[in-house]
Parts: C-alpha cells; structure tokens; sequence
C-alpha cells in the first residue's frame, strides 16, 4: 500500500503530496499523522490517502517510520475542507492541516509523558511539607499539581521522570492512565437556568429548520435574546445525534457565554479560544475528536473544530472583523463555516443586531434566509441616544474631553449611586485629519473615504488610490486654523475623572490593563460587584457584557471610527454605537447614552440614535453601489514584501504588467487597479508594495485565477507575495 503523506516543513513553498510505502504491520489510515524519512531526517507529515499506486517506482519508495497517534486526527470532512480551503484561498496543504490541529501535537511535543496523568495523593499536603529544601523540583510538580485543584494534571514533558517518580516514591503523586479534563476557567458555575421563549425567540428558532437554505441571518435588536435561540437550536441539533459549533468574535470578553452554556450543556461542552494554554486546548480539542464533547464554543479557529457530523454552526456578531484572518493562513470564517455546514447538510447562523451590509444584502437578494427579533425582551426598549455637538463646546470655551451635558448627567448618575461607563475608541493607529470647528474631515477627491495622518513624510494618504496630498493648516470649509491630529488615551480621561469626583471609584479596562484573560474577568467582576461606580475602557467593553446598574453611557469621540479611512467606516461607528449603547439600562432600570461628536448631522448619527438598522442599511448600501465598493465589487490586494526595496519593486512591477496586460483584454471586469507603495511603506524592516484593484463581483473567481496563478510564477526569493481579498485594513 501507498500513503500520500503532506511533509510538515516549516518554512519551504513546498506543497507537494510524497508518497511512502506503508509497512505490512502498520494500520495506517486517510488523516493519520505519521514520521517520514526525508531527506537525511526525520519529519512529521499527514496521511491524507492510501492508493495501491504511486506515480514513483515502487523501489525508490521509502517506509513510512511511524505511526504517531492512537487516533486518527483529521476526518473525512476536514480533509474535504482542506481542499476547499487550498482552492478558496490559495493556501497550502499544510498550512490548512495545522489549522485543524493544536500546535502541541506538532514538533514531537507530544510523546509518552503527555499520557502521564497525575493528581494530588490523599495526604500529600503533609507530605510535601516534609520534602527536602533542595527538592526544588518536586517541591515545584507538587504545586503544580495543587494548582489544579480537584482536578488530574496533564504532566508535558517539562518535568523529568526522576522528580516524577520521586513524587510518587513519596507518596505524594498518583498515577493514572485516564485523563481527567481540566476545566479552562476557574469560575463558570452558575447562570442558564431554561427559560420560556417568547415568540419571536420561538419563530427564529424553528425558522433556522424548517427553511430550505443552509444560512440563515438572524438580525435581532441588543437584548432580544439571541443566546436562548442559539442555545434551543443547539440543543435540537444535539438531540439529533448530530454536533454544533459555536463561534464567537474574542470569548475571553465574553464569560457570560461560557457561564451559559457550561450551565446548559456541562461537560458536553469544549472551549477552544487563544487564552487557553497549551495544554488546555490540547485536553479540549481531544474531547471534541473522541465525541466525549460534541458542543465548542471558540473564538474563530475553532471553526476547525475536529467533529464528525455538524449539524449547526452559530457565528454571533458575524459582522465583527475578527472573523476574518489577515495574517498566513489567511480565510475568511464564514466561507469555511458554510462548506462545513453544507457538508453535513446542517445549517449556518449568522447573528448580529447590526449585520454586514454583505450580509444583509444577501438575506435581501435572498440567498440568506432572513429572520428577525425587532424587540427587547426587557420591557424598558431601548436607552435613548442623545447627540452632543462638541464644535458647540469649543465655540463656548470648552477644550476638555467632557462636554458639560455630559458632566452634568455623570453627575447624576454617580450622585444616584448608579454606574457609568465611558467608552473611548481606539481603533487603528492611524489618525485623520479634522476641523474641530465644523467638524470638516479631509477626503480623497477620487474615493470618498477620509484620509489618514503619516507623520513619517508629514502627508496626507489616501489608502484606496495612493493619492497623497498636502497637510491641513487651515479649514477649507470654514477657514479655522484648529486642527485635530491626535487622540486621548483611558489613562487621561480616568485622570480627568478623578479630579471630577475625588472618592469615586473608576476602573480601567482597555489592553494595558488587561494582559491576562482574569484581568478581564477581575475588572469585569468587581464592576459587577459595584466596586466602582464609572467604567472607563476602549472596543473591549463594548462587547456584550450586562451590568444591571448602568444607567449612564458616553461615548467621548465617537468620530474616531467614522473618520478610519476604511469603506467600512460609517458600518463600523454605526455598529460601534449600536453596541455601545446596548450596554445601558439592561435590566429593571432604563438607561440613556450621550454620544459626543464633531458631526452631529452624518447619516450614521442620524440612524443609530434611532436604532434604525434598516434605514442605515438602505442609505449605505446605496452608497456602496453607486461608489462601487463591496458587495458590489470585490477589492483584491497583491502585497510584496522584503527587505531589499529593488527586488520588492522588481516583483511588484513584473506582477503588474501582467495583470495590466489582462485588464487590457478583460476592462469590463475591472473598476480600478492602480501599483503604488503601500501607505505604510515599511514594516519590521520589510518594504511594501501594493497593486490594488476593485473587480467586478461576478469577475472574482476569473480575476483571482489569473492573480493566483502569477503568484506562483513570480515567486522570488527574498521577496513575499501574496493576495488579500476584501482586506481588513489597507495599511
Ligand atoms: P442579545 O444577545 O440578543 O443581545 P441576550 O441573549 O443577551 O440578548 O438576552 C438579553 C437578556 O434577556 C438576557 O439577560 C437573557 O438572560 C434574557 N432572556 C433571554 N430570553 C429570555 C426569555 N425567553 N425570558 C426571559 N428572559 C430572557
Ligand atoms: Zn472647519
Ligand atoms: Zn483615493
């Protein structure tokens, strides 16, 4: 027999199937994990078929060495996704292979000792008191093992075998051979107890079913109760036999999901997100591949759950662009969600109060079966959004960041004894230039987005043509010399606030203060507790987080991501301020949002304080269309990078004259396409350049054939190639 083996190199363009004989004794099967031979080494690869033919003369083939697992780690479905994924997003077989595994089983890492279970004997406190001062290292173990309070602890090869076995001469360890899975959060009991669905929970819920199409885009308000539908639809797949998947945009913000569903679902359960660590995420993963859990919930990788039979698959938020991976290997989460579904003839919900306009232009055309949840379950509605116009403070001496309405409702709020929070935006290291006056932003003549601030070469860029143009020293509108660059930090404003109220406790959460997954849940929890009264923080605490005390939020410059120069600017403040304002009045108290900004007017203002969703969608997609930005093209960007600038040139420009050469044959497919230097023109030493282009929708999968195929022919050392589609930022 012949194994088809993907060889697990790190660092080579290699994407090539080896073949190996498999020995006589060896049961080798499709998506086993193997050793190889290669050339005077041994390597790690991927059994991803068994022919009795190979295309090498049978003499020249070497044995397979190994067999590294008991299990077979990659099912029939993955290997289908993997040839999906080769084909959707040009990635490399191996690449896609170590998405689906976790990275501990890569490099030998797991061996022998990895099957070493070890708990606490009974009587091993006194025990480890009495150990010898020089034991340091079983003195270490023991704590380890401590640590892992009732449950067993997986030992991974970081401690010799003589200090475990000295630990267990001493009657301190236990062995076992069976795992006992450590449970990735120290607090998740609680919470979740089966509630009566109220109708539109209940039509949303069967709706998933009993329509014909695999996607279904649920658009329910903040609080409508989206997480009991998710919940019911997953117990139903469950009670099928089959298993679901999870997705959620960064689950270490979100504990209340997890609270959720181990309540709901106990140890059926598995979580798969980046703050577990190594060991965790192993133990988690094997769960779900033995069916001893056939729930996960996960940050986005975990769309590569290792489950058979998925008959659900839930993307909540499906509008935040977490979902999408910028960085090798690239994919978009909700193509593999669908091929996943569509495999198992399951189904696929996107869930968001502010869908994508992508996506709720697909539910109209009406590829995606659409379901609405237009009220909140609370009986209060929704927090009413008031506009504070600052170029008003300005004009009457205000340069501070609080606006005096503002003030004046914090003092209230605080003088109650209820909480606030404040949220500040931080999106994009970028800045734009602004009239704090009239609320004027620079734009790029050509493109219709804003421009952003380099004060490397002291320009302005535009990042959708390249386009630069000169500094802003006066206001083209209204003729003001007072214009804005930089941004305030949550330092500053907590500062502020301390001098506002002296004795008032104010927390901070933003990435400083938050490094480890339980400084989240700490600062979480003691706002919860009421420990303070004001929460200042950035994106993170707009995530859906329920305090039933806050009655008060502001959003201090909301502008900040209207002005990103990103197409998605006015989706991105319109949902930003939707979910803001869903963290007010939650619960029995009603609640009410201050929104500070220079452009009182903009459209996105307009409807978001009217929790118009579909009215913002009307206006922007018409934008869309009549700017031809997506869903009515496609931006495809081929970025070279290196660290020698005339080889990075050279590529850029042999790409280019082919591509050219095609549009020349191909117009219609094409609404721009333009070589430049990317905006940030180096990066880590690396020189970058771009040639960006806009095609037509239905020209895509033409246009990336022909981009894709270049990619492969101008491979040149020294020099990355490689495409974005759709890209996050145009940096
Ligand atoms: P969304 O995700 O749509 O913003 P949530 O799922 O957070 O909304 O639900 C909002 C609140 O309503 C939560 O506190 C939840 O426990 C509660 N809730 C959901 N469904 C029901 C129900 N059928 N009856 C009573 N309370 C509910
Ligand atoms: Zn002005
Ligand atoms: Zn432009």
């Amino acid at each position: 027999m012949i194994a088809k083996v993907i060889v697990d190199i790190s660092s080579s363009e290699v994407d090539r199937i080896f073949d190996y004989t498999v020995p006589e004794d060896m049961a080798l099967r499709r998506g086993d994990r193997v050793l190889v031979p290669f050339g005077n080494k041994k390597l790690e690869g991927f059994c991803i078929g068994i022919s009795d033919k190979s295309d090498v003369d049978a003499s020249r083939l070497k044995p397979v060495a190994a067999k590294l697992d008991d299990f077979t780690c990659i099912n029939e479905g993955m290997l289908a996704l993997m040839d999906f994924m080769r084909r959707k997003f040009y990635l490399r077989y191996v690449d896609c292979l170590r998405l689906f595994i976790p990275n501990q089983m890569r490099g030998g890492r797991v061996r022998e000792l990895n099957r070493l279970y070890l708990s606490l004997a009974d009587g091993a406190e006194e025990k480890i008191a009495s150990l010898p001062k020089r034991a340091k290292r079983q003195k270490e173990l023991a704590e380890r093992l401590r640590e892992g309070g009732e449950y067993l602890s997986v030992v991974s090869g970081e401690f010799g075998a003589s200090t475990i076995n000295a630990l267990i001469a001493a009657g301190i360890a236990e062995k076992t051979d069976k795992p006992v899975y450590r449970k990735p959060y120290r607090d998740v009991s609680g919470g979740g107890s089966e509630v009566e669905l109220t109708p539109d929970q209940q039509r949303a819920a069967d709706g998933i079913f009993s329509t014909d199409k695999t996607v279904s885009l649920l658009y329910g308000v903040t609080g409508s109760g989206k997480t009991e539908v998710y919940m019911r639809a997953i117990e139903r797949t469950l009670s099928q036999g089959k298993t679901a998947i999870m997705l959620v945009p960064e689950i270490s913000l979100t504990p209340q999901t997890l609270r959720n569903f181990r309540a709901r679902f106990s140890d059926r359960v598995a979580l798969l997100h980046s703050g577990l660590g190594q060991g965790e995420r192993y133990d988690e993963w094997k769960r779900l591949l033995t069916g001893q859990a056939d729930v996960v919930v996960g940050a986005r990788s975990a769309v590569f759950a290792p489950l058979d039979n998925v008959g659900l698959i839930v993307m909540d938020e499906e509008h935040d662009g977490s979902y999408v991976s910028e960085s090798n290997p690239r994919y978009s989460t909700v193509d593999v969600a669908r091929f996943r579904a569509e495999y198992g003839g399951g189904k696929l919900v996107l869930g968001s109060a502010t869908p994508s306009i992508e996506s709720f232009e697909a539910a109209q055309e009406g590829e995606y079966n659409l379901i609405s949840m237009p009220r909140r379950i609370s009986a209060h509605g929704m927090p009413q959004i008031e506009l504070v116009d600052m170029s008003k403070e300005l004009i009457r001496g205000n340069t501070g960041i609080f606006s005096s309405r503002l003030e004046e409702e914090l003092r209230d709020t605080v003088g109650r004894g209820d909480q606030a929070i404040l949220f500040l935006n931080r999106r994009g290291h970028s800045s734009f230039a602004m009239c704090r006056k009239c609320g004027y932003v620079a734009k790029c003549e050509d493109c219709d987005v804003s421009l952003t601030y380099h004060s490397v070469d002291n320009v302005l860029k535009c990042h959708y043509c390249g386009k630069k143009y000169k500094m802003l020293t006066r206001c083209p509108v209204c003729g003001s010399d007072r214009i804005r660059y930089g941004k305030v930090g949550t330092q500053r404003v907590v500062q502020e606030l301390q001098t506002m109220f002296p004795g008032t406790g104010i927390l901070r959460m933003d990435n400083e203060t938050t490094a480890t997954k339980d400084a989240y849940l700490d600062i979480l929890g003691a706002f919860k507790a009421r420990e303070a009264q004001i929460l200042v923080g950035t994106q993170m605490i707009a995530k859906g987080h329920d305090f039933p005390d806050v009655t008060l939020v502001g959003i201090l410059d909301a502008d900040m991501s209207l002005y990103f120069s990103d197409y998605r600017s006015c989706e991105r403040t319109f949902q930003l301020v939707t979910q803001v304002a869903g963290r007010a009045g939650r619960a029995a108290k009603s609640g009410k949002v201050l929104l500070q900004t220079y452009s009182p007017g903009h459209y996105v203002y307009r409807y978001a304080s009217q929790y118009d969703y579909i009215g913002f969608f009307r206006k922007e997609n018409n934008v869309r269309k009549v700017t031809g930005f997506p869903p009515y093209s496609t931006i495809v960007r081929v970025l070279m990078t290196g660290e020698i600038e005339e080889k990075v040139i050279a590529a850029a420009k042999n790409v280019f004259l082919e591509l050219r050469a095609y549009e020349l044959e191909n117009k219609d497919e094409f609404l721009f396409m333009r070589a430049m230097k990317s905006p940030v023109g180096r990066i880590e030493r690396q020189y970058r350049y771009q040639i960006l282009m806009r095609v037509r929708k239905d020209s895509e999968d033409a246009v990336l054939r022909v981009v894709y195929g270049l990619l492969d022919r101008y491979r040149v050392k020294g020099v990355s190639v490689f495409a974005q589609i759709d890209p996050q930022s145009l940096s």
